[in-house]
């Protein structure tokens, strides 16, 4: 019998969505019922998605509409994590940020001083760090910015290192990480990433739950990303069969989860099975 004893010790489970809770708009079947015996085991959960161009209140209009129980404090956005991260690391910094409107408010909202408008206009000469996101609303004019301002010194931070935006029918959008490698291929400078697999994401979790990331476990279909990020993080990792990732697919990777689980409905049962 496999021991669960990591499982049942975990306080926040950190849910990758796309994968492990639905698919497109096919909620699993036990997916729900997963989340209220969270819940009931007086646990809590946290959505997490490393998509920085949107908004963490378009997550609770589209969860609820699919059927999930979310407040405010169940979303964490990598936009949202790059709000912590620049208040713990860079408190009172001047930021430049080339990212969406809706990532703009998200950092306005966490008080983050920045020097640009919503649409990447800004009159400033120097900034001490530039805030890169997925912008899907990207003009010229805010990689210029971009570029200037790491020239002259600015820290490059990025909300997510994803390469492309995976979207319907196989096709892809550019995404944050190709943006980013446009900037370094101009300037030299790498950015430090926040969003998943990077710890960054876990460990401004624990530091804004106060939860110790040895007691947070995340949840998801794919080893890079959710996996890596809690082996990174030095948390606890299940990885679930009902996404992306095969058996054989976590056989043959470097990264092993602690936990490799058909779907969701298990975990409910094993938190349950030790409320007993
Ligand atoms: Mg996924």
């Amino acid at each position: 019998m496999t021991d669960y004893q990591k499982i049942i010790d975990t306080q926040l489970f950190l849910l990758d969505m796309d994968g492990t809770l639905y698919l497109g708009d096919e909620v699993f079947p036990t997916a729900v019922d997963f989340i209220h015996s969270i819940a009931e085991t007086g646990r809590k959960y946290i959505y997490l998605t490393n998509n920085s161009s949107r908004a963490g209140v378009d997550y609770i209009t589209r969860l609820r509409k699919l059927g999930f129980p979310c407040e405010a404090e169940n979303v964490f956005t990598s936009g949202m994590a790059t709000g912590e991260f620049l208040n713990q690391q860079y408190p009172g910094a001047k930021v430049y940020l080339a990212g969406t409107k809706a990532f703009y408010r998200e950092l306005k909202s966490y008080g983050i001083d920045l020097v640009n408008d919503e649409n990447g206009h800004t009159d400033a000469f120097d900034v001490d760090v530039v805030v890169q996101g997925f912008d899907t609303e990207l003009v010229y004019e805010k990689l210029d910015k971009a570029v200037h301002f790491l020239r002259r010194g600015a820290k490059f931070i990025a909300a997510n290192p994803d390469w492309v935006c995976p979207m319907a029918a196989g096709e892809v959008l550019p995404d944050c990480g190709s943006i980013c490698a446009l900037l370094t291929a101009s300037t030299g400078v790498e950015p430090e990433y926040i969003g998943k697999p990077n710890r960054n994401m876990i460990d401004v979790v624990s530091k804004m739950t106060g939860i110790p990331n040895e007691n947070i476990c995340a949840v998801g279909d794919r080893l890079y990303t959710d996996i890596a990020v809690a082996k990174n993080a030095g948390s606890v990792s299940i990885c679930v069969l009902s996404g992306e990732s095969s058996e054989a697919d976590i056989e043959a990777s470097d990264v092993k989860p602690d936990y490799v689980l058909q779907d969701v409905g298990e975990i409910a049962k094993i938190l349950r099975a030790a409320q007993k």
